[in-house]
């Protein structure tokens, strides 16, 4: 599982300045210089709904020449998936994307055009989806040029190859890829949700082909064995066909499906394997290559469970068809690869949250009866990402959860790991953002959240992730579906609500995770702000809150507004005709929060489906239809780009005597330059 990089984090830390005790994270400073250093470029471009930005590496230097060749080598595996990913979201993405790379580099018509300008946004946006549907929404996009433009950048680019057979023309080309990229009508939808309809053939997702919900559900309901304790994770690095009648399923290996991008990647991993920091490293690395070879799931499971046990090494990786979030039947997985290593000091900081775990437990506000006697530690922790790839390229999750196979997790555990460096490029590029003076209400509080915004933001997310998720106990022959569709935002404003009670807690700054408790009130201000106002920027005018997080955050502020109106705990204010919201006594909200977490702690051990549909119908799902169209106008005003993905580093071998003594990094690549050369040095798959 992952958490994927959201607009509500975008808002959360639009607000940001440099966190204290983050020193280790700041640019290295240029020694002796007289002017001061160049501000590093975190955000490169911005188009559409998108910005682009850069992430550093730090303590990439401080690495061992052998851990940076092993992470050379793991970044060239995570890139030679690319193509992969292409093919996957979308059957006809691979030849799109060659046909817009061609352009790109060989047209030589007016280039001053407004039309080309439009088409270069279509291309940066088809590279940052990996393919034709917006990465989020999963809704096509169309260009913002017409066909007969798109047929005059085809016919006027020269030099360049087309992805055409010898018999075909480029007008063939054209006309082929016309109704596909301009007719709304074909492959709208990558992932359809509507149940109503046949899944499978109304999403666009090339996970399927020439099959219906029915023949996939037919297929995978005769060869799954209910009883089987350890169940491989059928159909996750496959197609299922039907061709001539008959139903078969192309499994993804060195000789299968995807099998000259695989041996590329295979190719890596194998020198990889060949600088393992250490034997149980080498074994995860070989035990991923067999895998890659037969495409046997079985030797997936061998790997997860010897990856989730390294936990000793430094640099770590995950490469493979992992998440199933593309395919609407949840069956296939999506490539990926990031490439990271242990961020030491930031870790011990999620080492201290889960040390003390017991502690917590014991002093929550909520009845003895609902609580964990025994409360295992969690391990987690942090890390700094050296390349993206796949189905996390461009645009990045903050955190990571795997493996995902349940009797894996519970046998054998998992990693939960926050990704700092990623989150601290967002909070860099967001410090001048026009959000945070927008939406708040003066410029003292405007300073307190710039100073500790940050830092509270990322000991909210670990008591959230370590503590609050694995925190109290079930009531006997109560399960985790007796919640039905309100589940997941109760488990949400669970986690939320043990993180908020304790973030203001002393015990914060006696264990020397908070300075003061001005850090926390700072955290009180933007959760508040949040839940009451500023995330119905992500809501379409008219409809109701619909996504977990956001009706659990909704919830909880609303819920604490409510309670404590009579002593005007949070108070709603006008200022030149804009809405604000502060909180005028940290004690009693924070009561408040102990009380609430108490309740939805009895909700979730009692399974009580009714009173956790009243609390999310009367406080978590409705709107303030005047205040949401304000918030509205308000923020299309600042002409902010809600989502974010990321260029890669450069990382370049030294070489002597034929031997790689060194890796250099360099942050210095173009958005457009690094597309084009992934292009052109990592195209492995033929087109249809
Ligand atoms: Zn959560």
């Amino acid at each position: 599982m992952n958490v994927k990089s959201s607009l509500w984090l975008v808002l959360c830390i639009a607000l940001v300045g440099l966190a204290v005790g983050c020193k280790k994270k700041e640019p290295a400073p240029v020694p002796a210089a007289a002017a001061p250093a160049p501000e590093f470029p975190w955000q490169i471009d911005q188009f559409a709904d998108l910005r682009i930005l850069r992430y550093q590496v730090p303590g990439f230097e401080a690495l061992t020449p052998a851990q940076k060749e092993l992470i050379y080598y793991l970044s060239e595996a995570a890139t030679c998936g690319r193509d992969i990913i292409f093919d996957e979201n979308y059957k006809y993405n691979l030849k799109i994307r060659r046909t817009l790379d061609a352009i790109v580099q060989g047209y030589k018509g007016d280039r001053t055009d407004p039309r080309w300008a439009e088409f270069m946004i279509y291309a940066k946006r088809v590279w940052f989806s990996n393919g034709i549907h917006h990465h989020y929404s999963n809704d096509k996009f169309l260009p913002g040029f017409d066909v007969d433009y798109f047929a005059a950048l085809v016919k006027g680019s020269q030099g360049v190859s087309f992805p055409i057979s010898e018999k075909q023309s480029v007008d063939d080309l054209v006309a082929f890829l016309c109704p596909i990229l301009f007719d709304p009508d074909v492959a709208p939808k990558k992932v359809s949700q509507d149940s109503t309809k046949d899944l499978v053939t109304n999403s666009a997702v090339n996970f399927y082909d020439g099959v219906t919900q029915a023949d996939v559900e037919a297929y995978y309901k005769r060869i799954v064995d209910p009883k089987d304790q350890t169940p491989i994770s059928y159909g996750l690095n496959s197609r299922l066909v039907k061709r001539d009648g008959l139903i078969v399923e192309q499994v993804a290996s060195i000789n299968g499906l995807y099998g000259p991008a695989i041996a590329k990647i295979v190719y890596w991993l194998e020198k990889a394997a060949g600088v393992a920091e250490n034997e149980q490293q080498k074994n995860v690395i070989d035990a991923l290559i067999a895998y890659y070879k037969s495409g046997d799931l079985k030797q997936f499971d061998a790997y997860n469970i010897l990856w989730v046990g390294d936990l000793s090494s430094l640099v770590d990786f995950v490469n493979g068809f992992i998440e199933v979030y593309n395919d609407p039947l949840g069956l296939k997985a999506s490539w990926e690869s990031v490439v990271n290593f242990k961020d030491l000091a930031a870790t011990k900081r999620a080492d201290i949250i889960s040390a003390n775990a017991q502690w917590f437990e014991d002093h929550s506000p909520v009845d003895p009866k609902y609580k964990k006697k025994e409360v295992k530690g969690v391990s987690a922790k942090v890390i700094t990402a050296a390349m993206l790839g796949g189905d996390c390229y461009p645009s990045t999750p903050i955190g990571i959860n795997l493996p995902n196979a349940n009797w894996i997790r519970k046998d054998y555990g998992s990693k939960s790991v926050t990704i700092e460096n990623i989150t601290y490029a967002y909070d860099q590029s967001s410090l001048k953002s026009p959000f945070g003076p927008e939406f708040t209400y003066s410029a003292e509080l405007l300073e307190r959240a710039k100073k500790y915004g940050p830092l509270a933001g990322n000991i909210h997310t670990d008591l959230h992730e370590v503590l609050g998720h694995g925190s109290g106990q079930l009531m006997p022959g109560v399960g985790s579906e007796s919640l039905k569709n309100y589940h997941s935002a109760i488990e949400e404003s669970r986690a939320d609500l043990f993180a908020l009670y304790y973030i203001m807690d002393d015990k914060m700054v006696e264990l020397g995770l908070l300075p003061n408790i001005d850090a926390a009130k700072a955290e009180y201000d933007l959760d508040i702000r949040n839940g009451l106002m500023t995330q119905l920027t992500r809501i379409q005018p008219g409809k109701t809150i619909e996504e977990a997080h956001m009706r659990a955050r909704a919830m909880v502020a609303q819920w604490v507004y409510d309670k404590g109106k009579a002593e005007n705990v949070i108070e709603r204010v006008t200022k030149d005709g804009k809405t604000y919201f502060i909180v005028n006594d940290y004690a009693k909200l924070r009561r408040l929060f102990g009380q609430l977490l108490a309740e939805v702690q009895r909700i979730t051990s009692e399974g009580d489906y009714e009173g956790a549909k009243t609390l999310m119908e009367t406080y978590g799902v409705q709107v303030d239809q005047g205040l949401h169209k304000e918030v509205l106008e308000r923020y299309a005003k600042l002409n902010l780009a809600p989502y974010a993905g990321f260029v890669n580093p450069v990382y370049t071998p030294v070489i002597e005597n034929g031997k790689i003594v060194d890796v250099k990094i360099s942050l210095e690549e173009g958005y457009i330059e690094q597309m084009l050369r992934y292009g052109r040095d990592y195209s492995f798959l033929p087109v249809r």
